[in-house]
């Protein structure tokens, strides 16, 4: 069984993961579980200066609460670890070694000014800005004598003339002339690697047989091809697929809003809605299926599929998909999700005893956009943590809503039995007393209760409260008068 695919997830710890990188890494993860092959995940940390362990656990921990489990990764080994860069760079100085001994790279000890000087002058004369190969022809004394005098060299890849042609399983055939790059910088003068040759040599120890991942990686597909053929090893096939747009169709980014996995998950997103959405964006599924489980999107998918979905990136659409999933949820597993949203709103579970506080979730849950904005939903069962807006002080001022509310309280006054009954009756009362009936009936009693005009139904919020509070919110409008 050595064909099956492997393929790989490669994010660089440099920030929160993007939902740009998200996105790669689910169409390689539903590749991976379609096809019964590996989903591997490798760190991409050789860049130290913009390289934090903290975006690494946040990467891990993103990619956990989306549920996108890898087969192999830093934190749980695998027969071609290790998973991170930082921790390979002796086999990237073994590489270095081997084009070294083949002459097919050299050091270069060109200054950054130097080369800026050369870019510079490049642009000028208005061709393409890119290294010459200044040091390409350097004899041992000219770069013994460089050495001695301090300098340290990078490593380029000789790069020689070819053409680079492969076929795409996204794009089709592409094809781009070698003499447009550069020899470039394999390894850095402070022994890092540059991400293209690390990239090759771990797609080709980890025997990586798919990469799939953004088309901004396109070009540097054919420097990587070129290192490929240097080192004698098979490519793997490649898929890039296009990126996620914002509204004005640039690419994604902070500018256009939240972008990061962590952002949404901090707002209040399930992670079903935002796999659901990513798997969706730029358009649906056979049969215009827009909600799908994992388990349908890992069967429907295909790289095809993928190709066709660069897209701009609709808010609206993940919300709409939010409050389905929130919908959905049955409501243990929603008190469950909301715990750190309540406290985070101060709505410590003991300020309201567990029964009551599950009905009272319960009675807001089709109302839920988002996990984060429970607060404003609940907030009026907690005394003192809401405010009447003006449209239900425009209701209480109306002369009749006094009228309503008292021979509402009349019924009150020493009433027995279940809430819900107590409630029914004591408006069964104030029709009667008042002769109003409909929105002049209950408006009054829902202003009063919950200081607004809308919102979870009345007798609901009536049970919940129980018929002391009720009381004691009302009379006290009544006092306000
Ligand atoms: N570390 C690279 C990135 O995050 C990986 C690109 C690749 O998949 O080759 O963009």
């Amino acid at each position: 069984m050595t064909d099956r695919p492997r393929v790989r997830f490669a994010p660089s710890p440099t920030g929160e993961l993007h939902v740009g990188n998200a996105r790669t890494a689910l169409f390689n993860w539903m590749f991976a579980r379609h096809t019964g092959g590996s989903f591997i995940l490798r760190i991409e940390d050789t860049d130290e200066s913009r390289s934090l362990l903290s975006y690494q656990v946040s990467l891990l921990e993103d990619l956990q609460w989306l549920g996108l489990d890898w087969d192999e990764g830093p934190d749980r080994g695998g027969a071609y670890g290790p998973y991170r860069q930082s921790e390979r760079l002796h086999i990237y100085a073994d590489h270095l070694k081997k084009l070294l001994a083949a002459e097919m790279a050299y050091p270069c000890y060109c200054t950054q000014e130097e080369l800026e000087e050369e870019r510079q002058s490049l642009i000028l004369s208005r061709r393409m800005p890119r290294y010459m190969g200044k040091c390409r022809g350097l004899t041992d004394d000219e770069r013994a004598g460089l050495e001695a005098a301090g300098r340290k060299p990078a490593y380029r890849f000789k790069v020689p003339p070819a053409t680079i042609e492969f076929d795409d399983l996204i794009r089709g055939p592409v094809r781009f002339e070698s003499d447009a790059i550069g020899d470039f910088i394999i390894v850095r003068s402070n022994g890092m690697p540059s991400y293209n040759f690390a990239v090759v040599i771990d797609d080709h120890l980890m025997r990586i047989t798919h990469v799939i991942r953004g088309e901004d990686h396109l070009s540097n597909t054919a420097s990587q091809i070129m290192l490929y053929r240097a080192f004698g090893f098979e490519p793997p096939a490649f898929a890039h697929h296009c990126l996620i747009l914002g509204r004005d169709h640039a690419k994604l980014s902070k500018r256009h809003g939240s972008v990061s996995v962590g952002e949404f998950r901090r707002r209040g997103y399930l992670p079903e809605a935002l796999i659901n959405y990513l798997g969706l964006l730029g358009s649906s599924f056979a049969g215009g299926r827009e909600i799908l489980s994992r388990e349908e999107m890992i069967e429907a998918f295909s790289l095809e599929r993928a190709s066709k979905s660069g897209a701009v990136f609709d808010e609206e659409k993940l919300r709409w998909l939010n409050a389905h999933y929130i919908r959905n949820l049955p409501v243990d597993d929603l008190m469950r999700r909301l715990e750190p949203f309540l406290n985070q709103a101060r709505y410590e579970a003991q300020a309201m005893e567990p029964g009551r506080l599950k009905m009272a979730i319960e009675s807001v849950h089709d109302e839920l956009t988002d996990l984060s904005n429970i607060g404003e939903h609940i907030d009026l069962f907690f005394d003192g943590r809401y405010e009447a807006t003006p449209e239900a002080r425009q209701v209480l001022a109306a002369p009749a809503a006094h009228e309503v509310i008292s021979a509402f309280c009349e019924y009150l006054d020493g009433a027995e039995g279940a809430p819900s009954q107590i409630y029914a009756a004591a408006l069964g009362h104030a029709r009667k007393k008042t002769g109003l009936k409909g929105r002049e009936l209950f408006m009054p009693v829902r202003a009063a209760l919950t200081g607004r005009v809308k919102g979870p139904q009345l007798d609901q919020v009536f049970t919940i409260l129980g018929a002391d509070t009720a009381g004691k919110r009302l009379r006290q409008v009544l006092r306000e008068g």
